[in-house]
């Protein structure tokens, strides 16, 4: 349990002995002012000084990193559990808003072969508490910079937030309740876990739902997304049909554009059957570079291959956006998300050399010829 992990209802425990008033004050000052126990002033200093040392109140994170990048309107933290988990979180300033990208958990079991959490493995879930705090850190550094309020949250950072779906919905409801984010301007992003999908479509929240696609046949899915065995493409369609109904809101399909593996016109044709069917918005963007995904020969699609892909799903009636790419340098890309540590200063992998794969394990190699066959 840490400082976000307490609701209304638990500070009311911790505060027994307290007038009721005290639980409305100390509420507001951390979940609107964003304040440390220790500067709410309204407080008596002697049950300012007692929160401020109640374990309870203590932060989950430490921030061992933090960089930089686009003209300073990207930045990633480092953060650091109690037990030594790394997780990463990425707050990005455009030009009509701020939007963070945070965890779900710190590393992913899902193992997609073109993701850098995914080549780390899963190390554990993060508590409710712990993916609202990268929130208000967010929201804190925001408000620091002149930015204005925060007002958009994805769940697109380290791990899958279907696999950990009872915290990252606890946490939803709080953002949404608590630090007082529209759910419309909140995104849960899912490689495709069909009951997650089912469970999301019975809330009542109307949150946004992504669903990162990749591939529109299951024999190039399978390779790219392991998941796609469990959970076939025909499975998936119809538990988006499923949430469509119920909730009446559209999905957006994630695309990453990877050069010769499903950026060819035919893999528009397929990925426009699907999107059409939906009626899903889809958002492309050329992969980022990972070490494994290069290892696997999977890299980005150049410009015009892209342009020409938005062309053909557009020409389809297919509503499409392309991402802008942010963090490159700073391994905060879509993807890059590691929490390897060595990031404050150090040069990008990029700048680094990451065409310098790492070695490759025959596991990998069998998955580069398969992912190459596939895409023949
Ligand atoms: N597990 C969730 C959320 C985390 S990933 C999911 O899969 O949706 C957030 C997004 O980044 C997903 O769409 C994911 O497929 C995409 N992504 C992963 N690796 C990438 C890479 N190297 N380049 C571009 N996008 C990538």
């Amino acid at each position: 349990m840490s400082r976000y992990d307490l609701g209304r209802e638990e500070l009311a425990r911790l505060l027994t002995d307290e007038p009721a008033y005290r639980v409305d004050q100390v509420f507001e000052g951390l979940y609107k002012r964003l304040a440390e126990p220790g500067d709410l002033t309204e407080l008596p200093g002697e049950l300012r000084r007692r929160l401020a040392q109640a374990p309870e109140m203590a932060l989950a994170f430490s921030s061992v990193a933090e960089s930089v990048a686009d003209r300073g309107t990207t930045v990633k933290w480092l953060f650091e559990t109690g037990d030594a988990r790394r997780i990463e979180t990425v707050l990005m300033r455009y030009r009509d808003r701020v939007t963070v990208c945070v965890s779900s958990q710190a590393g992913c079991a899902m193992a997609c072969s073109f993701c850098a959490t995914g080549d780390a493995g899963f190390k554990r879930q993060l508590s409710s508490g712990e993916i609202v705090e990268q929130v208000v850190i967010a929201a804190r550094r925001c408000r620091a910079e002149g930015w204005g309020e925060l007002g958009n949250v994805v769940l697109m950072g380290m791990g899958e937030p279907m696999a950990n779906f009872k915290a990252v919905w606890a946490a939803v409801e709080s953002m949404n309740r608590d630090l007082g984010l529209g759910a419309r301007h909140l995104t849960i992003s899912t490689v495709g876990v069909v009951p997650g999908i089912v469970s999301l479509a019975a809330k009542p929240l109307q949150v946004n739902l992504a669903v990162s696609l990749h591939a529109a046949n299951d024999e190039l899915r399978d390779l790219l997304v392991p998941l796609n065995r469990r959970y076939p493409l025909e499975a998936l369609m119809q538990a988006c049909e499923h949430y469509r109904a119920t909730t009446g809101r559209r999905i957006s399909f994630e695309w990453a554009l990877m050069a010769g593996v499903n950026d060819r016109r035919c893999d528009a044709t397929e990925l426009a059957g699907l999107a059409r069917r939906l009626g899903a918005h889809v958002n492309l963007i050329p992969l980022n570079p990972t070490p494994g995904g290069l290892s696997r020969g999977l890299k980005g699609s150049d410009a015009p291959a892209v342009a020409a892909f938005s062309n053909w799903l557009g020409n389809f009636g297919v509503n499409v956006t392309v991402r802008q790419n942010r963090g490159r340098s700073i391994s905060a890309a879509c993807g890059q998300l590691a929490a390897c540590g060595s990031l404050a200063g150090a040069p990008s992998r990029a700048e680094a050399g990451i065409t310098r794969a790492t070695p490759t394990a025959p596991r990998t190699q069998a998955i580069e010829i398969s992912v190459r066959e596939a895409a023949k």
